[in-house]
């Protein structure tokens, strides 16, 4: 029987075809010169195969998500397993399937605090959105009607819905509409570049002043929610000062805003623990949003987690929940999840990292005494390296220049695949790497920094 899975095998029939696709975050004009796409052919553990037979280090887990690596049978035989018992059935109206249950029930246990309930969705995006929504939605119940602002940061990554994109820092949707008149951005929590001339301590306190000040211009009764990733991640893995989250936890709680966590990276183990709220930041939130790591990839889905709190307003007398998408929960997607955090327990994922991120985090801080790089910064499998012109100064490179795309080429050819964003450098690679991997990738990011160097005619030192 014809399975359609009669696929080009060659680069350019791969690019032939793919010239009907549309690349997301891409530079659409850019990816028409020849040579600018890469086709991913295949992938096992910690490495990718492209069209050309290369095999690359996959640095960015696929895109912060491959957490247990590449090619685990235990999740494909889950995903196959469940497919073939029940291959969908959705979790609308009166409807549950045991997978989505199952998993719903395992998440409540690693949750922290009364994060007992879950909403499915299939991305980030939609479950960040979910949350705002849910949270207007509480409110109507409570008759207080007004209580509609979302106080995010400059410097945030939250997706890209329309209500997502608003709640990202604004330069991303630079071109785009966006939901108007919900978001406020506060400042970014980034001493390194915007604390000169203050301690840590003292951009906290100012960090925290400036939060207070929106809260009462804007007015608490109009506030529904706080959101913020633990550590910014697409806005340039951006780690707060220590205290920060406590500090802005504390503030929601006296104003009666809600703390919502964006944990679509930070969780299932990128920092060492499945959640990273309250075991590395000692917060509580009243909702974490996940994706990504939930089912390492290898099947699409998100959740909105809330507090029992939460769950009882809405699911009190007169009234239905009119919100969900078909596929959310879906049978094989659900069905990953378990296996991929069952694989997660019975192989200690997390607490490895503790070591080997720290290992991980470390040998890409040794970067930090060449010349062109800024800063380098993040945590455990978290990491970004921001490339300066002028160390003493921070002064940038012209963005013409591209300089983190440079990097990124140069390392690709050396057999690793990392991301550049503008003058940054990201690095998120599978939890498993191995000791001698990670050395591999401090070698090659070293050799491609001073090789990107040694060619540009301004830095002819
Ligand atoms: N939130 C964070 C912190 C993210 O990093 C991302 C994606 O990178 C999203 C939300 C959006 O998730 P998705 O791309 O699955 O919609």
């Amino acid at each position: 029987a014809p399975t359609g899975l009669d696929l080009p095998r060659t680069t350019e029939a791969i690019l032939a075809a793919d010239g009907h696709l549309v690349q997301s975050w891409a530079d659409l004009n850019g990816l028409k010169k020849p040579g600018a796409r890469t086709a991913i052919v295949a992938a096992k553990g910690t490495m990718v195969r492209d069209s050309d037979g290369n095999d690359l280090i996959d640095g960015i887990g696929g895109l912060w998500c491959v957490n247990v690596g590449h090619g685990r049978r235990e999740i494909i035989d889950a995903i196959a397993q469940q497919l073939s018992t029940l291959d969908f059935y959705s979790t609308f109206y009166t409807f549950t399937h045991p997978a989505a249950a199952a998993l719903a029930q395992k998440l409540a246990t690693l949750a922290p605090g009364s994060l007992n309930r879950v909403h499915f969705s299939n991305s980030g995006s939609v479950a960040n959105d979910g949350a705002v929504r849910i949270l207007h939605h509480y409110y109507e119940r409570l008759g207080r009607r007004t209580k509609k602002l979302v106080l995010s940061r400059h410097g945030a990554y939250h997706g890209s819905t329309y209500l997502s994109i608003a709640m990202t820092t604004p330069p991303y949707s630079k071109g785009w509409s966006k939901a108007e008149g919900i978001v406020h951005h506060l400042k970014k929590p980034h001493y390194w570049r915007e604390g000169a001339d203050m301690t840590e301590a003292e951009f906290l306190d100012a960090l925290i002043e400036d939060m207070r000040t929106q809260i009462e211009h804007l007015g608490a009764e109009n506030i529904a929610c706080f959101i913020g990733e633990p550590i910014m991640g697409a806005g340039g893995v951006i780690v707060p000062p220590a205290g920060y989250h406590k500090r802005v936890q504390e503030l929601c709680a006296h104003y009666d805003i809600k703390f919502v966590a964006d944990e679509v990276v930070t969780a299932f183990g990128r920092l060492g623990h499945f959640f990273a709220s309250e075991a590395v930041f000692d917060t509580q939130p009243d909702m974490i949003t996940v994706a990504k790591g939930i089912t390492s990839g290898y099947q699409p889905l998100a959740a909105t987690l809330m507090t029992d709190e939460i769950h009882e307003v809405i699911s009190g007398p007169d009234g239905v929940f009119t919100h969900g998408m078909t596929y959310a929960g879906h049978p094989a997607a659900a069905a990953a999840g378990l296996a991929n955090i069952a694989l997660m327990e019975a192989e200690h994922i997390p607490e490895r990292v503790r070591v080997t991120g720290k290992l991980f985090e470390n040998t890409l801080r040794s970067l930090g005494d060449i010349d062109i790089v800024g800063e380098v910064r993040g945590s455990h499998f978290m990491m970004g390296i921001e490339f300066v012109r002028d160390k003493a100064s921070k002064a940038l490179f012209p963005e013409a220049l591209n300089i983190g795309m440079l990097v990124a080429r140069k390392a690709q050819e050396k057999g690793l695949i990392a991301r550049p964003l503008g003058h940054i450098l990201i690095l998120s690679p599978p939890l498993v790497l191995t000791e001698v991997e990670i050395a591999r990738i401090g070698s090659i990011l070293r050799d491609s920094i001073l090789e990107v160097m040694r060619d540009l005619p301004s830095l002819n030192r």
